[in-house]
């Protein structure tokens, strides 16, 4: 808005936010600061009390704001999120919150990088539940300063002990949520009590009035000495040249620079930095908005997020967050929502909850096991699984790229923010770990396939007598796994035998040669990030040890399916024992061929005394497969 758009005095400048319930007096509160700051518009005060006393009702500082507001919608400015008012000290930006949508709206466009919060009560109504509510978010956020404004006192005749009752029972709530407030201050908005000037209604108050108190905030550093992190809103073409917009977010860059774009991982250098109410310049750092140009025309789109190359944020498709939920409709698991992250938009899911609490009570919200959701206003600490990577970093690290906000439909409906984990980074995947285990000449390495299936890639080779149930066990596992959200494939004889393999028969040579391409195959399924399942009887030490060995170690388990040779006749699913004692079949391991045990399988299945579900789980738990993908495990 424009209330003083004439103010553009250089200096220091802190962003507050206000909040507070319906009707705890936020508009009459911010009119009456604006008043007391001197920050109105000329004639703007005595225009709006000439109106009421035409109408023949009383005026209300509340009619200011939605005055100033409503003329603010009509002026399209760059930043109408904010609006500003001034104190001896510094200058203030209100970040404009005034509903709970708005504030989650702004926590992906950047505004709500707020320093400090006011938060108000109604004396008269006292502590209500999105009072909790909002504290517990400002406390999420980050927002560490805040004052409680405990507002219209006059309702209470400026008693002190109602005060101080609401101020200890508010206080130890947000004890509990781990938030101080600096100060509880008692005011009467309408009146301008302990605003700008001190009450003479209240002569026991002896504690500082709003504006004291606001500008014994501190402003902390932008965050220009972090990692950069620069999203890309728009790509504008002139003529030949390409310019990326978008806020710095985090950081600075400077012509130059050699920046690695997420998710594509491109690399190109700044050439210019734009600017466009400015001249061109050779740095710019986080809070601008600037286009940049690069030396080599790279293909880069709105969502990519640059970063040096030596500071990359992570690239993941599933992380830790805390989040709030604020829809009708509850977050469920199963259903798919659009997450905007910076200027990246995806889709995601909930991979799995790891706990729900009530926002206003704290209390553990208790729900059956196949109730997986978050209803409204209720916090839920979860991992969500994105359909693609996206580019993040922790909250607590850096902001802005640490935040996100959840679209159910067309409304933003949850907002969270990005826990801490063990997250792999990109350079060290892509650059140390992956790269140099594979012979991989491709321009689309190992690491970024992994990174886009959220997992590894591995060979799983499962070897043992003919029917001591290796086919059953691959296809229960397979399914297992392509059910947890795995790539996924079983090699067996059926698909091996009559393509790949239909020029061999069972000679001893031809068995060596069927295992070899097995094994190469299976090498090239795991190098394209796929788990490969392989349920062959490998009968010979020396061909098993050859597979392995086309793979790293931490990517081939050997499993040893073992049944007694009495009990794979027994079971004979394939009937091939009947026909080895009708001498229809000559050569057949265990009976006329040897079979030499494994001596270093990862895993031996006893299946004549474990079921098929207990082989597959211990298979499971061996690879520390967990519920979601991660790039350390498969
Ligand atoms: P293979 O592939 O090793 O030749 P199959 O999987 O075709 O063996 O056959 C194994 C038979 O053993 C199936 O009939 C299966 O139902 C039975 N079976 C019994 N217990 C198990 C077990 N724990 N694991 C695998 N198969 C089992």
């Amino acid at each position: 808005m424009s209330s003083n758009g004439s103010l553009n005095t250089p200096g220091e400048q802190l962003k507050i936010v206000i909040v507070g319930h319906v009707d705890h007096g936020k508009s009459t509160f911010v009119g009456r600061l604006f008043y007391d700051t001197g920050s109105l518009p000329d004639g703007k005060l005595e225009q709006l009390q000439a109106i009421a006393q035409r109408r023949g009702v009383p005026f209300e500082w509340a009619n200011l704001m939605d005055s100033l507001q409503s003329e603010r919608d009509q002026n399209i400015t760059i930043d109408t999120a904010q609006i500003w008012f001034q104190t001896q000290r510094r200058q203030y930006v209100i970040i404009d919150a005034p509903g709970h949508k708005e504030f989650l709206k702004n926590m992906v466009t950047g505004a709500a990088n707020a320093e400090a919060a006011l938060l108000l009560i109604d004396a008269n109504e006292g502590v209500q539940e999105n009072s909790r509510r909002h504290g517990y978010l400002l406390n999420l956020l980050g927002i560490r300063q805040i004052a409680v404004l405990v507002n219209k006192m006059d309702l209470e005749n400026y008693n002190e002990s109602r005060f101080n009752q609401i101020e200890s029972e508010y206080r130890a709530w947000l004890r509990t949520i781990g938030v101080e407030p600096k100060v509880f201050i008692p005011i009467a908005a309408r009146h301008g009590d302990n605003i700008a000037a001190r009450s003479a209604n209240m002569p026991w108050w002896r504690g500082p009035t709003v504006l004291e108190t606001l500008d014994e905030f501190v402003v902390t550093d932008r965050p220009t000495d972090q990692p950069l992190r620069f999203p890309i809103q728009d790509v504008y073409r002139f003529d030949e040249r390409r310019i990326l917009a978008g806020r710095v977010e985090a950081g600075s860059i400077k012509v130059g620079d050699k920046l690695a774009f997420s998710p594509t991982n491109k690399t190109s250098t700044v050439k210019t930095i734009e600017r466009w109410s400015a001249a061109a310049s050779e740095t710019a750092s986080a809070g601008e908005s600037i286009g940049i140009t690069l030396t080599e025309q790279i293909f880069v789109a709105r969502g990519a997020v640059a970063a040096l190359e030596a500071t990359p944020p992570f690239e993941l498709s599933s992380f830790k967050a805390r989040l709030f939920w604020l829809g009708k409709e509850p977050f469920t698991k199963g259903k798919t929502y659009k997450l905007k992250l910076a200027t990246q938009e995806v889709e995601c899911a909930i991979q799995s909850i790891e706990k729900v609490i009530d926002a206003s009570t704290l209390e553990t919200v208790s729900r059956k096991e196949h109730e997986i959701f978050v209803g409204r206003h209720e916090v839920a600490e979860l991992v969500l699984h994105t359909k693609k990577p996206i580019a993040f970093d922790v909250h607590a690290e850096i902001a802005p790229t640490g935040r996100f906000v959840i679209v159910d439909g067309f409304d933003v409906a949850g907002g969270g923010i990005i826990a801490a984990d063990n997250y792999p980074r990109r350079t060290h995947l892509a650059a140390t770990k992956s790269d140099n285990i594979y012979l991989n000449r491709g321009k689309v390495t190992v690491g970024q396939r992994e990174l886009r299936n959220g997992h590894l890639g591995c060979v799983i080779w499962l070897t043992g007598l003919s029917g001591s149930g290796k086919s059953t066990i691959a296809t229960e596992l397979e399914r297992e796994l392509f059910n947890l959200g795995r790539q996924v494939y079983v090699l067996d004889g059926d698909n091996v035998r009559h393509g790949l393999c239909n020029d061999l028969g069972f000679s001893h040579k031809d068995r060596i040669e069927n295992i070899r391409r097995i094994g190469e195959v299976a090498k090239l399924f795991a190098d394209a990030g796929f788990v490969c399942i392989t349920a062959f009887i490998s009968p010979y030490r020396a061909d098993r040890d050859l597979a392995r060995k086309l793979l790293p170690s931490d990517r081939f388990f050997e499993v040893f399916v073992n049944a007694p040779l009495e009990i794979c006749e027994q079971r004979d699913p394939k009937g091939l024992y009947a026909k080895v004692r009708a001498k229809e079949i000559k050569e057949f391991t265990g009976i006329t061929a040897p079979y030499e045990l494994p001596v270093h399988s990862e895993i031996e299945l006893r299946t004549d005394q474990l079921t098929v579900a207990d082989c597959v789980t211990r298979i499971l738990d061996h690879l520390q497969v967990q519920d979601e993908a991660t790039l350390i495990s498969i």
